[in-house]
């Protein structure tokens, strides 16, 4: 075991590393932070960051010499970093759990060797394999590049095998050409299992997406409790061949014609986990930090069984106007706002999360809705003159209050 006061490494500070970093610090360990980014998220919380590439090997010394431990929150991470620190420290997860699940090929490749169902697929390495004839079945379909995509990143929705061969020359490296299938829903498991094999899983989110990314997660997923079932033994044989150690995420899809297929897995806390803060015993990166410490993993139900809870992704679109009105969200005792700390509000970036706790899932999720839309910051009318953000309710300024109670 690792004893708090110790400094834990993690290699990547996006937002997973931000929050890895903030359960680290409520055991008490000490955080450095591996991330080419000055201004990354982890930057902000973190007792050390390193501003370095995640590929940079002076980085890598530096980083062994300040840790007693070093997990990840990308799998962006090089698995020869991993191979690295394993070589000196306890790492979660191991090398060949990230080699597989770094690499949509190889993870394709693996599930479907292991009897795990997945979409039908076709790995495609060259302009040749995208022109081959018997690839019309498998249209259609999406092109999806084979490293470094995420969030709808590196896809392309293809219908032809001419749109197929000029997606590829986009490309321009490896891809997964993917049967488009019929979605009845998406849900994801999240679980933790350390080295000797323990495994905690928490509820089981049904994930809703809008344009390739994570918009909603409902808790218990509004779903005939045999399929969750299945999905958490699908996933547990998954993280025991893997000889998995940390967070994993294997993401679901079941199909209209009712067959549950492994999207694709993740080797690190999961957006789709998110709710775990604030509706869990013990949250999705602490389990992160006990796996890596050594400690024993945490409860991973919920802290109100009988209740529901929604997960809302607040994408930068919402800052379009400008800061959006929080009043709700932070007035609501049933609501709870992270924000991640970035400065800029592009479309389709994940700025922070809302979670809503309700009496049931249903509840939770309109909650959560309309919180979010009722953040938008509203244009007052054009008649107003030039449009510009309006504080609808804003109340007067404290010297006209003063004032109104002094007359
Ligand atoms: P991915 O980044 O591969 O998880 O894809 C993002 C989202 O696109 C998924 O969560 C699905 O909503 C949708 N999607 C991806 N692959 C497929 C597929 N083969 N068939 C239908 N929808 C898909």
């Amino acid at each position: 075991m690792i004893a708090p006061g110790a400094t834990l490494g993690v290699l990547g500070g996006g937002q997973l590393g931000r929050m890895f970093a903030m359960a680290a610090h409520r055991l008490g360990y000490r955080v450095a932070v591996l991330d080419p980014d000055r201004d990354c998220p982890a930057a902000g919380v973190a007792n050390v960051h390193i501003c370095a590439a995640l590929d940079d090997h002076k980085a890598w010394h530096a980083l062994a010499g300040a840790c007693a431990a070093v997990t990840i929150e990308t799998e962006s991470a090089p698995a020869e970093a991993l191979a690295f620190f394993a070589a000196r420290l306890p790492v979660a997860p191991g090398e060949q759990a990230l080699r597989i699940t770094q690499d949509r090929a190889r993870e394709k490749r693996f599930l479907a060797a292991n009897g795990f169902g997945v979409v039908p697929f076709r790995v495609i390495a060259t302009e040749a394999d995208a022109a081959a004839p018997d690839i019309d079945a498998l249209l259609p379909g999406l092109l999806k590049a084979s490293r470094f995509g995420y969030d709808g990143k590196g896809q392309f929705s293809v219908r032809s095998r001419q749109e197929l061969v000029s997606a590829a020359r986009q490309l321009g490296g490896p891809g997964v050409l993917e049967q488009r299938v019929e979605l009845a829903a998406e849900l994801s498991v999240i679980l933790a299992r350390s080295a000797d094999g323990a495994t905690a899983v928490h509820p089981v989110p049904l994930n809703r997406h809008a344009s390739g990314i994570l918009d909603l997660s409902v808790v218990p997923a509004p779903l005939p409790h045999d399929i969750s079932h299945l999905a958490v033994a699908e996933s547990m044989r998954l993280a025991a061949l893997l000889d998995y150690r940390g967070v994993l995420c294997v993401e679901f899809f079941l199909t209209a014609d009712d067959r549950l297929l492994v999207n694709e897995i993740a080797p690190r806390p999961h957006n789709s986990g998110h709710f775990t803060l604030d509706a869990c015993h013990t949250s999705q990166f602490e389990q992160q930090v006990r796996v890596l410490a050594g400690l024993p993993l945490g409860d991973p139900g919920l802290t109100a069984p009988h209740h529901g809870v929604a997960m809302a992704n607040l994408l930068g679109q919402l800052w379009a106007e400008g800061e959006p009105r929080w009043e709700e969200a932070l007035s609501n005792p049933h609501a709870r706002l992270h924000l991640y700390g970035k400065s800029s509000p592009r479309p389709g970036r994940k700025m922070g999360h809302l979670t809503c706790i309700a009496d049931s899932a249903t509840d939770a999720q309109a909650l959560a809705s309309r919180i979010r839309s009722n953040s938008r910051p509203t244009l007052v009318p054009e008649s107003a003159g030039e449009a510009r953000p309006a504080r609808l309710h804003a109340a007067a300024s404290w010297r006209d209050m003063l004032e109104a109670r002094l007359s």
